[in-house]
């Protein structure tokens, strides 16, 4: 590996000075994310400006021994793109990749740089009255290029499936610097291996995601929000169920929001008024969307009814325009707010099957008040998608010293019990560096070896994103 001094002057001989950071301060913003937590100081932050300098960059890496990490918005949540502590990475910033390539209306797809904001890319889908169903939370800073290294989900996943399933083609420099080109806006094909598929989800862990072709739709005309109020899970469940029949499969969210959650959203958001007159264990926000003149409102009314009959829903409101059901997503969007205001606590992004849910959160509750009394248990999420976001805040009164060894405790309870129900500890979030060990304590042999197996044949020298899913090669 060169000196600090001779990799800053090739970098700069490859990229110029607008494609080189250095300097300390200027480089703290890539060392952290959302979460607030700082990374490892990097040996420079590199900002190429096309795919071919990205391919240069990794290719100079390869052949010097210099470790380097992706990075695209800073919105991911297990720690994959904040620099290694230990080792000095190179941070390889997309920030600056970031041009529409083409947007086809009648192919219904769009060709985009890596780091191109999602929000950019949906709004740019609108213009063309076409639609981009990706949706989170983080979209106005995400980007595509992270998106697609974690799989993104977010809140449409119900009815458009997974960043997976909206990717047809992709551009990625594989980890010795060679350009893999699969940036065909195909909706079939079926030559030999999806070599995609590899990268999708792959947390840069195989290369560096340059370009993406996503699958747009006809934009939804018409749309109708809900927050309903249901005694339990068990019949949340019962109700998206019925929801999905009575809708005609238009439903786009099904989102569950525990009591205490709305708490929180009100906490942190005091204009938020209580959505219905009286307090309910916990609650649904549903959204249902049409490209063209479907009778939503009589869907959204026969699910009341069924949903009354057959005792599974206790109240609901309808929002009756454009701003009422921002107000209804605002509660989904502040009590997040809220929920981080609460300080350290565990999130969790586990997955089940649909139908376990009620047994696995009766259970999980269970045992985390059995192993910890006072902690609070608040379990929302992607309900309709089996995804829980199953997080626990400790006893108000637990010192900050001793909320890590408890929290980690109370996760391993938790994961112990998603693998008895066959479940998935990670839904959306990925593994990342934090989740890494409960990862591989449920992972078997030969999924490991798999694994690895393609980490070594893509990255024999185990240089790009090392330690993030699988463990950094000793030295
Ligand atoms: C408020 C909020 C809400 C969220 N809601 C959801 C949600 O509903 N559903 C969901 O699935 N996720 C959600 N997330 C997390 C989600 O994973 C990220 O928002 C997003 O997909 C990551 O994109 P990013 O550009 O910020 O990537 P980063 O955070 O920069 O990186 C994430 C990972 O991808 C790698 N990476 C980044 N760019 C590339 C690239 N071009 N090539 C290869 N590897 C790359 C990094 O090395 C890292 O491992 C949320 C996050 C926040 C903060």
């Amino acid at each position: 590996m060169p000196t600090r001094d001779d990799l800053i002057a090739d970098l700069h001989g490859l990229l110029g000075e607008r494609g080189v950071v250095t300097d300390a301060e200027a480089m703290a913003r890539y060392r952290t994310d959302w979460t607030g937590r700082v990374g490892g100081m990097p040996l420079a932050v590199v900002r190429p400006a096309s795919t071919a300098e990205v391919a240069e960059v990794v290719s100079y890496c390869h052949r010097n021994d210099v470790p380097l990490v992706p990075q695209g918005g800073h919105s991911g949540l297990v720690c994959g793109a904040m620099p290694d502590e230990e080792i000095a990475e190179l941070v390889v910033s997309l920030e600056r990749l970031a041009s529409i390539r083409e947007l086809d209306p009648i192919n219904f797809t769009l060709s985009a740089d890596a780091g191109c904001v999602l929000q950019t890319l949906k709004e740019a889908a609108e213009a063309a009255e076409c639609y981009l169903p990706l949706s989170l939370g983080a979209q106005g800073s995400c980007q595509i290029g992270g998106n697609v290294a974690t799989n993104a989900g977010g809140l449409n996943v119900l009815r458009y499936g997974m960043t997976r399933q909206l990717v047809l083609g992709l551009e990625v420099v594989l980890p010795d610097g060679r350009i893999y080109s699969g940036m065909r806006a195909l909706h079939k094909n079926n030559t030999g291996y999806d070599l995609k598929q590899l990268f999708i989800g792959a947390e840069g862990t195989l290369g560096i995601v340059t370009g993406v072709v996503l699958k747009l739709f006809p934009r939804p005309q018409v749309t109708r929000t809900a927050l309903l109020g249901c005694r339990d899970i068990a019949a949340v469940l019962e109700l998206y169920a019925l929801a999905r029949r009575c809708c005609c499969d238009l439903l786009t969210a099904f989102e569950l929001i525990p009591r205490r959650c709305l708490e929180l959203a009100m906490e942190a958001s005091p204009d938020l008024r209580d959505p219905l007159d009286a307090p309910h264990p916990t609650y649904v926000l549903l959204e249902v969307s049409a490209s063209g003149p479907a009778d939503l409102d009589t869907m959204i009314e026969t699910l009341f009814e069924r949903g009354m009959e057959q005792e599974l829903l206790d109240d609901g409101v309808l929002a009756a325009s454009e701003t009422q059901a921002q107000q209804l997503w605002l509660i989904r969007e502040a009590m997040l707010e809220g929920q981080r205001r609460t300080g350290e606590h565990l999130r969790t992004d586990i997955s089940l099957p649909i139908s376990s849910l009620p047994a696995f959160h009766e259970q999980a509750t269970r045992a985390v008040l059995d192993a910890c009394r006072d902690a609070t248990v608040i379990a929302y999420g992607h309900i309709g998608d089996g995804n829980l976001h199953f997080n626990i805040l400790p006893p108000p009164a637990t010192p900050d010293s001793d909320k890590p060894a408890l929290l980690h405790e109370l996760e391993t309870i938790l994961f112990d019990l998603v693998a008895t129900f066959d479940g998935s500890i990670s839904a959306e979030h990925g593994i990342g560096r934090l989740k890494q060990a409960p990862f591989l304590e449920h992972l078997s042999a030969p999924e490991f070896e798999l694994m690895r197996g393609l980490k070594h044949l893509l990255d024999p020298r185990g240089l790009v994103a090392p330690g993030r899913i699988l463990p950094a090669p000793s030295p």
